[in-house]
């Protein structure tokens, strides 16, 4: 019997091999980038992060950019994943914050690093659908919600490590209060296009900043963001 020839029968999304495709992100996007955490690479070679897009976009969910996530909001290159959270220094028993839920892909990255995650995601619609990814990948460490992050979350904190993933005008200011001391919170900041990733760092009660990396992201919209 002839067997049917590959190109009758092109690898569908089904079958394209996700494992393999997260190595090479890791390989080929992190490493040579300066991605040198340990843990942090185990954790994006765990996470699946095809699972926190759309069906029609898994099959290019391991590449080298962002991709849309519904309501005009966007999951972040897994460059930019990484870089921000090698930039907490996680060591695993952290409470981290981070304001931009999104798709929920960072959270899950975040909880396999720090004790608990807390998130908070302003579109509800958004929240409720990363809570289903993160429940489906049994995710039980990191606690969700929808509100206005810019203001914080200050019955869980201080928080050793907090995380921004949309853009502000400037770090909000209850955000620097709940930071734990030593603590780390990394945000872009910057106008509605372009931004500098900042890292600012506590400890003992001194603040320094440092800028790693231009970036763009989505806005940061709230009392102490932008308005809509
Ligand atoms: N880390 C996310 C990135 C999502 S994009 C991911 O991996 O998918 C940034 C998100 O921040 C958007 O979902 C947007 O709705 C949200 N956002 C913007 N302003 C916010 C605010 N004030 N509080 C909470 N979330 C906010």
């Amino acid at each position: 019997m002839k067997r049917p020839s590959l190109l009758q029968n092109p690898p569908s999304i089904k079958t394209m091999n996700f494992d393999s495709a997260r190595m090479r992100m890791i390989r080929e996007q992190l490493l040579p980038r300066g991605i040198s955490d340990e843990r942090v690479l185990a954790a994006m070679a765990a996470v699946p992060r095809h699972l926190f897009v759309q069906d029609a976009l898994r099959n290019q969910a391991y590449g080298d950019f962002s991709m849309p996530i519904g309501l005009g909001q966007t999951i972040s290159q897994p460059y930019i994943v990484a870089l921000m959270t090698q930039a907490l220094e996680l060591r695993g028993e952290e409470s981290v914050l981070e304001i931009g839920t999104g798709c929920g892909y960072q959270t899950s990255v975040l909880a396999r690093l720090a004790d608990r995650v807390f998130s908070i995601e302003r579109l509800k619609e958004l929240h409720i659908r990363a809570r289903q990814t993160l429940d489906q990948l049994q995710v039980f460490n990191a606690l969700c919600t929808t509100d206005d992050g810019t203001v914080g979350w200050p019955q869980y904190g201080p928080f050793a490590a907090i995380i921004v993933t949309a853009a502000g005008p400037e770090i909000p200011q209850p955000l620097i209060d709940q930071l734990a001391d030593p603590g780390r919170l990394v945000i872009p900041i910057g106008d509605r296009t372009l931004q500098e990733l900042v890292v600012l760092t506590k400890e003992d009660g001194q603040i320094s900043r440092r800028v790693i990396e231009q970036v763009r992201f989505v806005s940061l919209i709230g009392q102490h963001g932008w308005q809509e």
